[in-house]
């Protein structure tokens, strides 16, 4: 089955993908798209575009000591879950 063109709608200034980045991004599920530093923060961050299988294209940074890149929107499905249904 022929894979669907990765789309990649961002609010931000047009993102642009190599083909390398897109291959990066198919193999990992994410790519490195560059530094970025936010109001507040001391430094810059590796910014990182990945995919979540639910809802598709995020930019996120790695966090905790794992590292992972956290879906926005999954850590607030889980924070209302967590809210409603208390830990498990
Ligand atoms: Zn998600």
């Amino acid at each position: 089955m022929k894979e669907p063109m990765i789309q990649v709608d961002l609010s931000q200034p047009r993102l642009r993908l190599s083909l390398w980045q897109c291959i990066q991004l198919r193999i990992n599920w994410s790519v490195f798209i560059g530094y970025k530093q936010r109001p507040g923060w001391k430094g810059a961050l590796p910014f990182y575009l990945a995919r979540c299988p639910k809802h598709g294209f995020y930019e996120s940074y790695p966090q905790g000591y794992s590292r992972r890149l956290p879906c926005p929107r999954c850590l607030e499905e889980e924070h209302a879950r967590i809210r409603r249904e208390g830990l498990p």
